[in-house]
Formats: C-alpha cells, structure tokens, sequence
C-alpha cells in the first residue's frame, strides 16, 4: 500500500500531495511579458508562479494580468509584451503554504484560489497545491469509507 493510501485525509500534509516545483511550469522575474504569455498560453495554464533567479517565490502572473497591462484605449498593444517585464505585472499578494501544513489548511487556501503556491521559511519555491490535487484525496476518502 502506498503512503498516501494509508494515511488519513486529516493527517495528509501539503507536501504529500503538492506538484513538486520540477513539474511546475514558471517564470522568472526579469523575463518580458511576451514570454511569460507564450508560456502560459503554450501550458494552458492561466496563471504561473513567479521566481528570482535563486528560485525563491515572488508571487503569480496569469493572462489577465497581462491582457490588462496591454490592453490600449481601442486596442491591444501587443508590440508592447517585448518592452515590460514580469515584475511590473505580478501578483505579490497571494497565499503560501509551507509542505509541513495540513492538508486541510490548505483546502482552506484553495477555496478562493485554483492552486496555491508552497514555498519553504526561506522563501525557496517547493511547488503548488492545486483544487485537483485536493478533490482527488477528498474523493478517495469518501469513497473508502463506503
Ligand atoms: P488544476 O487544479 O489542475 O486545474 O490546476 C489549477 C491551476 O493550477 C491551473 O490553472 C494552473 O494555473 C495551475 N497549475 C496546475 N498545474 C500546474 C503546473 N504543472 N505548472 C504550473 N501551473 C500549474
């Protein structure tokens, strides 16, 4: 039997059942919004986290945000996405986890968030809680215990 398959919803820790940061597409800080869209476009993904150059988390970016920061008075100004650089856009206010937190406080976290970010006490990035990740366990309890 597996780890995860052995230990209780209540006693699973973020980090049982985070994406690892190798499996998380990213961006770095100083990268210009024209790459950070090609990367959020290319992975599907609607938004990313944002790194620094030794991988500590600085927050998230998502299409939204870039679309608004291009978007002209009768137009998007896409020769625009070359000249502004991904920390002038990103999200610094968001929600962290660390991979020691219960599972359950981050099924509080990912309420009002699609995924959120974990990161250790120095600010290194270790990966992202998603909603899926979490229905997933949620579902496998509830269908243990029938
Ligand atoms: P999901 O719960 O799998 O639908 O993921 C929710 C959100 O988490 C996605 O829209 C992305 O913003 C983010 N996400 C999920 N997986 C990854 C990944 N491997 N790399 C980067 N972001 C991800």
């Amino acid at each position: 039997m597996s780890m995860l398959q052995e230990k209780q919803l209540t006693d699973l820790t973020v980090g049982d059942v985070m994406i690892s940061s190798e499996k998380v597409a990213h961006v770095q800080v100083n990268n210009p919004l024209e790459h950070a869209l090609l990367v959020l476009v290319k992975s599907g993904y609607s938004a990313i986290p944002v790194l620094d150059s030794s991988y500590k988390l600085l927050g998230t970016i998502a299409k939204t945000n870039i679309l608004n920061q291009i978007l002209g008075l009768e137009r998007f100004e896409f020769e625009r996405l070359s000249d502004i650089i991904v920390e002038e856009v990103l999200n610094e206010d968001i929600p962290c986890l660390t991979k020691s937190d219960s599972l359950l406080k981050g099924l509080h976290s990912v309420i009002n968030h699609p995924f959120v970010c974990v990161a250790d006490e120095e600010g290194y990035f270790d990966g992202i809680l998603t909603r899926r990740a979490i229905l997933k366990q949620v579902k496998k309890d509830i269908y243990s215990k029938k």
